[in-house]
């Protein structure tokens, strides 16, 4: 049986509900956080940090510092590190993906406590144990530390653009190939499950599916069910609970596609397909997909057939150690026919 070898983190304050974001300065002032530092994603509607800002300030905490996270790369996140003023009691990340990733290895660093506020749900980064972040120019999962507080406004993620909620919804399935890649490596290679992380990883998903629908209550459950995930990982200590083939396939794209899309884009459509060379999942996969539209955000900006080709050579190659589907045979005839013959995937791939 695989054992640990870091003591369990997983966040004690979680607030998912609409508002949540102006009460942010109570829940900090309870944690007896009274000096923070804020990081935020560039480009944020000021009307949002105003409402964090506001809320901080009736509580009376001080902000000691503000700083716009503008990329997800390491020499940001230490050269914010840097800058994090002595007795600064907790660091709050606020706005997109690549500003939590930013601020959750930045808190790490400081071993500080990390408060995660996403206006977004773009993927399972705003609650897991790590941070994807580039290092000269390389794009690399580096262990970070779970968030003591999660808070999710709602309201907020409900009006984040399209691209976004289909992006989590992507991140999402994934979960589904990515437990069968799991099991797949156990009985190739060995691999250790955890099948607490994985029943938890597989709960999650058939809890969006029963209510895939965009409003307060689905954004909740798509909030709920990210998170899960990423708790799933810490439980495990692996990031197998929710990454596997289709994972791999979009890391693939990351490097080698002209374009790339976003990371839940590019993984939705990647856990469709591998789902057909898995033999299982498939329906459960494109019902999700087909109630929430996401493959209007797919047709709509339609991927590279050879493109996509390439990345099924190369996804295996990627990750050593890391048996999954693709690591079984030669995928690629395969994909080849299910792009150009699946319906589902109608209006997808362009030559
Ligand atoms: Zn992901």
């Amino acid at each position: 049986m695989p054992s640990r070898t870091h003591p369990l983190h997983i966040p004690a304050l979680v607030r998912i509900k609409p508002g949540a974001l102006d009460r942010t300065g109570v829940y900090l002032a309870r944690a007896g956080h009274r000096r923070v530092v804020l990081l935020v994603s560039t480009g944020l509607q000021p009307a949002l940090a105003q409402r964090l800002e506001a809320s901080l300030a009736r509580e009376g905490i001080s902000l000691i510092a503000r700083e716009e996270v503008d990329e997800a790369s390491f020499e940001q996140a230490t050269a914010l590190f840097a800058r994090v003023p002595g007795g600064c009691e907790a660091i709050i990340g606020f706005g997109g993906g690549r500003a939590l990733d930013v601020a959750k290895y930045v808190a790490f660093l400081a071993g500080l406590p990390y408060l995660a506020v996403p206006t977004s749900l773009s993927n399972d980064g705003f609650c897991s144990p790590q941070s994807s972040l580039t290092q000269g120019g390389r794009r690399r999962s580096l262990r970070a530390a779970m968030p003591s507080g999660v808070v999710v406004d709602t309201d907020v993620c409900l009006r984040a653009p399209d691209p976004l909620w289909w992006s989590g919804v992507g991140d999402l399935v994934a979960k589904v190939t990515a437990i069968a890649d799991w099991k797949l490596a156990f009985h190739a290679r060995g691999t250790p499950v955890n099948d607490f992380a994985a029943l938890l990883s597989d709960a999650t998903v058939f809890q969006f599916m029963a209510r895939p629908v965009r409003d307060l209550e689905g954004v909740r459950l798509l909030a709920t069910s990210l998170m899960l995930n990423g708790i799933a990982m810490e439980v495990s200590g692996s990031s197998r609970p929710a990454s596997g083939s289709e994972h791999l396939l979009s890391h693939a794209l990351d490097t080698l596609a002209s374009r790339p899309r976003p990371h839940g884009l590019q993984v939705g459509v990647a856990t469709y397909v591998v789902s057909r060379l898995q033999g299982q999942g498939t329906e459960r996969v494109a019902s999700v997909l087909e109630a929430t539209g996401f493959w209007r955000g797919i047709t709509a900006d339609p991927l590279s057939r050879r493109e996509w080709l390439e990345a099924v050579r190369l996804a295996p190659t990627l990750k050593e150690d890391f048996y999954t589907v693709l690591s079984s045979r030669d995928c690629t005839p395969e994909v080849e026919d299910v792009l150009r013959t699946d319906p589902q995937l109608r209006g997808c791939f362009v030559d």
